[in-house]
Parts: structure tokens; sequence; C-alpha cells
């Protein structure tokens, strides 16, 4: 059982167009600038490489860029759970948790998604290694090394 904790996004921007927090790790401000503060519209699909790096060396939630210590999980398509291959960073279960009940339904695409998606996998995991890419403005990739649960689920 998992405490039912309410993320914390007091430090992430808004997106006045969808009326959203953008995730950390789509969000191309950062610093002292990014808190809170509104912003432009924002691209909820896309996932900042510098941002990926940070989340991944750091140990910071792609959605509320805190740190984060124990089991963390990964949240995408079936694809990437079946290749075991997560574009977005990795995030806090309440982050998870608020972030498929937010972002999918906007009917945008979200989360590190090249299109928008009705089904997602949740995969809980103890690690993971990062993918730096060879090729310049490739991805940096997320592979998952000890899954604990993974669940398919829809949101939106
Ligand atoms: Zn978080």
């Amino acid at each position: 059982m998992r405490a039912p904790v309410a993320p914390d996004l007091s430090e992430r921007r808004h997106d006045l167009r969808h009326g959203v927090p953008v995730p950390f790790a789509s969000d191309p401000a950062a610093g002292y600038a990014a808190r809170g503060s509104a912003s432009e519209p924002a691209d909820l699909g896309a996932v900042v490489k510098a941002r990926a790096i940070q989340c991944a060396l750091s140990r910071v939630c792609g959605l509320c860029g805190l740190s984060m210590s124990g089991t963390t999980t990964f949240v995408g398509s079936p694809a990437e759970s079946d290749e075991n291959t997560f574009a977005f960073p990795p995030m806090h279960p309440a982050c998870v948790d608020f972030a498929l009940a937010t972002y999918p339904s906007l009917g945008v695409p979200v989360l590190g998604q090249p299109v928008v998606r009705d089904e997602w996998v949740v995969v809980e995991t103890g690690g993971f290694e990062l993918e730096r890419p060879d090729l310049r403005g490739a991805p940096v990739l997320f592979h998952p090394n000890s899954v604990v649960a993974t669940t398919v689920t829809t949101a939106g």
C-alpha cells in the first residue's frame, strides 16, 4: 500500500492554455524564473533532453522535479513497456497518479508520447539505466532494470 500523498507541484510553471502544471521534464525553462509562474503554452508531449538527463543523474521526478528515493515509476505506451524503453523520466507514484488523471484527457500528445494515447502502462522499478544517444538530437531513453510491477491502464 502506498501512502496517498498529493504531489507537490508548487515549483512548476502553469500552462495557461490547458490549465495544468508543466511537467518538469517537458519544461525548457528551469531555475528560479520558472517556479510557479504562468507560461506560454508548453509542449506537454515533449521531453527536454537536458531535463531528462537531470532527472536521471540527480534522481528527480519527471513531473514535480523533486528528489526521489526507493521505487520509481515509469509511464509510457504498451510498445515502450514491451521494449523496456521509456522516453519520459521516472516519477513519484503520486505524480504518476496525478499525471494520468490530468494529461491524457487534454486530447494532445503528453508525457513523452508522439501521439494522443488512451492506453498507458505503468512500470514500477527499483532502478533504471540511462541511454544517452550517440546522435545529436536523438532522445535520451530510460531502461527499467528491477521491475516490481507492470500495470496497464486507460486514461483520458
Ligand atoms: Zn514527483
